[in-house]
């Protein structure tokens, strides 16, 4: 699959929570090539500060209308740049980027922490129709605006809040093996912070279900070149988060 930089105007900007924006973009050509797992990685002002672009997952494509969107955090300096895109203005983009997700699979279950749910949107989009259920986590009941993105793509959706605010309190790991042992699942697709894919990873192993996760790392070239996002391998090798992944079977990057 082919990448390719594009000057993509941007369709829409809007906050849909608090410092959470959707950003959706203009490309054909990117759209026609973008698989879920895949990322776009943006110039988020032209005098380059900063220098390096971002890379965001792509969270949802709609091939007729030639768009695609992200949907993004304000964390620090190029974020909160890239927050101030306007209606019409042109986005230097690079991508599709990386590898994306399996999608060979009958009874998925999508699991998300923070973040980590904006990739899975697009999975859960392409899965359709597919039976869906989606187990989400997040710090409390206003982290997890997700439900609403979720609501109409799937089928059963379970929550868990760190502070109790919104569905079981905890984290999304300690209702997991309840979940398996009532459900039918052939595949895990999970995404989210380290710790938690690393559970995760280690319950579907114990489950005997195959599982992907989607891994980050800082990046800066996004192709490959620069090393600075490798993980470690199971087999001792490296791997480069963004070539090699950001999509990677479990059992590749945790024992
Ligand atoms: C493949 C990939 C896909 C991503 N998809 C999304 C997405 O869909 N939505 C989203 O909100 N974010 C996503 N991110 C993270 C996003 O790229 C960073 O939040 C962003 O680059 C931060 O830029 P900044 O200049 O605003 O913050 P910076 O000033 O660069 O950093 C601010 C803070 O965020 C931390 N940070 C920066 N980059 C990362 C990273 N890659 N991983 C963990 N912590 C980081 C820094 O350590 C620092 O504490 C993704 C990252 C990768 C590698």
């Amino acid at each position: 699959m082919s990448k390719m930089i594009v000057k993509a105007p941007v369709v829409q900007q809007r906050e849909i929570a608090k410092s959470v924006y959707q950003l959706t973009l203009h490309s054909p050509e990117l759209t026609q090539q973008a698989v879920p797992g895949q990322f776009i990685h943006l110039r988020v002002t032209e005098n380059y500060q900063p220098l390096l672009r971002r890379p965001l997952s792509i969270s949802s494509v709609n091939r007729d209308a030639g768009t695609l969107s992200t949907i993004y955090r304000i964390v620090g300096q190029g974020t909160m740049q890239l927050s101030t895109f306007k209606t019409d203005a042109i986005i230097d983009c690079m991508g599709p980027l990386g590898k994306g997700f399996d999608l060979q699979c009958h009874t998925p279950l999508l699991i998300g922490g923070g973040m980590g749910l904006a990739p899975l949107v697009f999975l859960a989009q392409r899965l359709c129709p597919r039976p869906l259920e989606i187990l989400m986590g997040g710090r409390n009941e206003q982290e997890l605006f997700w439900q609403t993105v979720y609501r109409d793509i799937c089928d059963k959706i379970h929550i868990t809040t760190d502070d109790g605010s919104l569905g079981r309190r905890g984290f999304t790991v300690d209702i997991l093996p309840d979940l398996l042992d009532k459900g039918t699942f052939d595949r895990i697709y999970a995404c989210g912070p380290r710790p938690m894919l690393e559970a995760i990873a280690a319950i579907a192993k114990q489950f005997a279900i195959p599982c992907q996760v989607s891994l980050e790392e800082h990046m800066a070239c996004g192709v490959g070149a620069c090393l600075s996002c490798t993980c470690a391998g199971t087999d001792g090798k490296r791997r480069k988060v963004c070539t090699d992944g950001p999509v990677f079977w479990a059992g590749e990057v945790f024992g």
